[in-house]
C-alpha cells in the first residue's frame, strides 16, 4: 500500500511539475510575442518619424520645388521614395535628400511643368527585383502572425500530442516498476484465480502463440471505487514483471477537437513499443460511454472511443499488450467495447466479504502498533460493505485518534471512534444544542431503537447517542453481523418501519414533528420506489423494471402503471409510518425511559438498551 501511495505521491508531483513547466513555456512565449509585436511597432514607428539630415519632407519639396532649388530628382518605379538634388555647390552626393511622397502619381503631374520651365533633371530607374530581400521583407511582415500560430501550436503540443500518453511503470526509460504483488491484495481469492492466467500469458507469450491460442486483449474490472480495480491491474503487471502504463480516462478529454483520439493512438503506440505490457484505463466511463449522434464535444468523445476501438482491433498476434480497464458504472459503456476482441472478459471486483474485511484490516495493520484487545474479526463485523480503500482509511483514522488521545498504541476504542467517524461523521462535543432539540432529538432517536427491537428482521442496536455527529443531531448505529447477498420483501419492509420510528416517536411523545426526520423519509421513499420500479415487487404492477434511462421511456408504460408506482410508494410509506406508530405507542413506557436515559448520559451501549427490554 505504500508504495501504491508513493506513486500516486510521485505521479502527483509530477503532474504538478510539468503544469508549471507548461505555464512558465505559455508566459515565455507569450512575452516574446509581446516583445516582437512592439518592437516591428516602434521600428514603423521610427521609420516613419525618424527624420535625419539626409531626409527632407513632402511640403519641404515642394517648397523648394516652387523656389527653384531642385537640381535632380531621381524616381524609381514602384517605390514611393525619391532622391533629389539640391542646387548648390560641393559634390552632389552631399546635396542628395531623400523624400517619401504620398502618391507618386500625384507627384509626377506636379512636376511635370516644373521639370520644362525650371530644367529638373529626371532619372527613372527600375527598381532591381532581389527576390530573396522581397521573402525576407514578407516574412518579417508576417512575424507577429507566424509566433502566434507557433505559439498555438506549441499548447496543442504541450496539451497532449507531446507529453501525456500514460504514465509509465518499469519502462526501458527507468522508470520505476510496480511492486504490487498478489500478495499484497487481501480477499478477493476468486478474482485473483482469474487474472493469474493473464500473468501466465503475459509472461510466456510464446508458449501460447505457439499452441494457436489467442491472448485476450481487454479485461474490464467492474466494481465501486475503491474495491481495489487499480491495486489488481497493478499486481499482474508487478507478478508477470512487464511495464505497466496507466492513464485514465478522464485525461483523455481536451477542449481541442481530435486530441482524445491522438492520446489513444500515442499511448496504444508506446505500448506495442514495450510489449509485453499492460496498459491501464482507469474510469473507461469517461470515454467509453454510449457513443451519440450529436455534435460538439459528444462527437469529440465519439471520436476518442472509436480510436480505442480500433486500436484494440489493430493489434498484431506477436502483440502482448493486454488493456485493462476499470469503471464503477459498466451500464453506462458503449456496446462495441464489450465485443469479442475488445473488453471480452469482464470481472466484477465485489466489496469485500467478512473475511475478505478482516484480511484487508490484517494486511494494512503493518507497520502500525495495535493493543492486545483489538479484534480484527469484529471490526470486520462492523463494517459490512466497506470498500477496501474505506478500511485502510479506517486504520489510518484510528492511528490518528491514538496519537491525538496520547495512546501507546492503536486501541478498539480508537478504531470504534474511527469506523464512526467515516460512517456519521466526526463527534461535535462542543456544538451548543439547546433543551427542545436535545429532547426532541433523544426521542427521535430512542423512537428508532425501539421501533427496530420489535422488527425480527431488523439487526440489533449497537448504539444510540444524542451528540452531534457530522450533520446529524444525533444518531442510532445497528450491528452488522452478516454479509447479505439479497434482500427479502419483509426486510425491506420493516427497514421503512424503522426508519420511519424517529418521526413516529416525535409525533406521538411529544405531539410535534421536525426537519431531523428528513434523511429517515429520503431512505424511506427511496426503498418504496426501488421495491416498485426494480425489484419488482409490489401484487398488482408485478415483476416489471421501471428503471430507465431516460424518463421519457417512462411513457410507454402508460400513465396508468406510472399512477399506479406512485399510489403505492404513498401507501408503503404510510403503512410503514402507521406500523412504527403503533409500536411505540403500545412500548410508550420504554420509549419514554430509553429518551430519558439518553437525556442523562448522552449515549448507551447496546447492552443498557438491551436492559430496558428484561
Ligand atoms: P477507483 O475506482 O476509485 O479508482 P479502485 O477500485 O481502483 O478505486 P484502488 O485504487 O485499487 O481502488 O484501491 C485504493 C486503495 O484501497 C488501495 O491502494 C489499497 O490501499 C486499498 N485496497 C483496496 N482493496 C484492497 C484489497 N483487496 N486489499 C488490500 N488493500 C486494498
Amino acid at each position: 500500500m505504500e508504495n501504491n501511495e508513493k506513486s500516486n505521491n510521485d505521479n502527483s508531483k509530477e503532474q504538478k511539475k510539468s503544469n508549471v513547466l507548461k505555464i512558465i513555456l505559455t508566459l515565455i512565449l507569450i512575452i516574446i510575442c509581446i516583445a516582437c509585436i512592439v518592437f516591428i511597432y516602434y521600428q514603423n514607428i521610427n521609420k516613419e518619424n525618424k527624420v535625419d539630415e539626409k531626409e527632407l519632407a513632402y511640403t519641404e519639396l515642394i517648397t523648394s520645388i516652387n523656389e527653384g532649388k531642385i537640381e535632380k530628382i531621381t524616381m524609381t518605379t514602384g517605390s514611393s521614395t525619391i532622391k533629389v538634388v539640391l542646387k548648390g555647390e560641393g559634390e552632389e552626393k552631399d546635396r542628395e535628400k531623400t523624400v517619401i511622397v504620398p502618391s507618386v502619381q500625384a507627384f509626377t503631374e506636379l512636376i511635370q511643368e516644373k521639370v520644362d520651365k525650371d530644367g529638373i533633371k529626371i532619372d527613372l530607374k527600375q527598381e532591381p527585383t532581389n527576390p530573396l530581400l522581397r521573402i525576407a521583407d514578407t516574412l518579417f511582415s508576417l512575424l507577429p502572425t507566424i509566433l502566434l500560430v507557433a505559439l498555438m501550436l506549441m499548447l496543442f503540443k504541450m496539451q497532449g500530442l507531446g507529453g501525456d500518453s500514460g504514465k509509465v511503470y518499469g519502462g526501458e526509460d527507468g522508470s520505476k516498476k510496480t511492486d504490487v504483488k498478489f500478495d499484497d491484495i487481501a480477499g478477493l481469492d476468486e478474482e485473483k484465480g482469474e487474472l493469474i492466467e493473464i500473468v501466465d500469458f503475459l509472461k510466456k507469450p510464446k508458449a501460447y502463440l505457439d499452441m494457436g491460442a489467442k491472448i485476450p486483449r481487454g479485461i474490464l474490472l467492474y466494481g465501486k471505487p475503491g474495491t481495489g480495480k487499480t491495486l489488481i491491474a497493478k499486481a499482474i503487471a508487478g507478478e508477470a514483471g512487464v511495464p505497466f502504463i496507466s492513464m485514465s480516462g478522464s485525461e483523455f478529454i481536451e477542449m481541442f477537437a481530435g486530441l482524445g483520439a491522438s492520446r489513444v493512438r500515442k499511448l496504444f503506440e508506446k505500448a506495442k513499443k514495450m510489449s509485453p505490457c499492460i496498459i491501464f484505463i482507469d474510469e473507461i466511463d469517461a470515454i467509453g460511454s454510449r457513443r451519440t449522434s450529436n455534435s460538439g464535444s459528444e462527437t469529440e468523445n465519439n471520436q476518442t472511443l472509436n480510436q480505442l476501438l480500433v486500436e484494440m482491433d489493430g493489434f498484431e498476434t506477436n502483440e502482448t499488450v493486454i488493456v485493462l480497464a476499470a469503471t464503477n458504472r459498466p451500464e453506462m459503456l458503449d456496446k462495441a467495447l464489450l465485443r469479442p476482441g475488445r473488453f471480452d472478459r469482464q470481472i466484477t471486483i465485489p466489496a469485500p466479504d467478512l473475511n475478505g474485511r478482516e484480511a484487508i484490516l490484517k494486511l494494512h495493520s503493518k507497520n502500525k502498533k495495535f493493543a492486545k484487545d483489538v479484534d480484527f474479526k469484529s471490526i470486520a463485523g462492523d463494517t459490512a460493505g466497506f470498500t477496501g480503500a474505506e478500511l485502510a482509511n479506517v486504520l489510518n483514522e484510528a492511528a490518528i485518534i491514538a496519537t491525538r488521545s496520547k495512546h501507546n498504541e492503536i486501541q478498539n476504542v480508537d478504531i470504534e471512534n474511527a469506523v464512526k467517524k467515516i460512517t456519521v461523521g466526526l463527534e461535535k462535543t462542543n456544538r451548543v444544542v439547546s433543551d427542545k432539540d436535545k429532547k426532541l432529538t433523544a426521542y427521535h432517536e430512542a423512537g428508532h431503537a425501539v421501533v427496530s427491537k420489535f422488527l425480527p428482521t431488523q439487526t440489533d442496536v449497537k448504539e444510540v447517542s444524542i451528540i452531534p455527529r457530522g450533520l446529524a443531531g444525533g444518531y442510532t448505529m445497528y450491528k452488522t453481523n452478516e454479509d447479505k447477498y439479497y434482500v427479502s420483501k419483509t426486510e425491506l419492509l420493516e427497514k421503512m418501519v424503522s426508519l420511519m420510528g424517529g418521526r413516529a416517536a416525535e409525533k406521538i411523545a411529544l405531539n410535534e414533528i421536525s426537519t431531523g426526520a428528513s434523511n429517515d423519509i429520503e431512505v424511506a421513499t427511496g426503498i418504496a420506489r426501488d421495491m416498485l420500479t426494480v425489484y419488482g415487487m409490489d401484487d398488482k404492477l408485478g415483476p416489471i423494471s421501471l428503471k430507465v434511462d431516460d424518463p421519457y421511456e417512462l411513457q410507454i408504460f402508460g400513465e396508468k402503471v406510472i399512477d399506479e408506482v406512485g399510489n403505492q410508494i404513498q401507501i408503503l410509506i404510510d403503512n410503514a409510518y402507521i406500523t412504527a406508530q403503533k409500536i411505540l405507542s403500545d412500548n410508550m413506557d420504554i420509549l419514554d425511559k430509553v429518551a430519558a436515559r439518553l437525556l442523562e448520559k448522552e449515549k448507551i451501549t447496546s447492552e443498557e438498551f438491551e436492559e430496558f427490554f428484561k
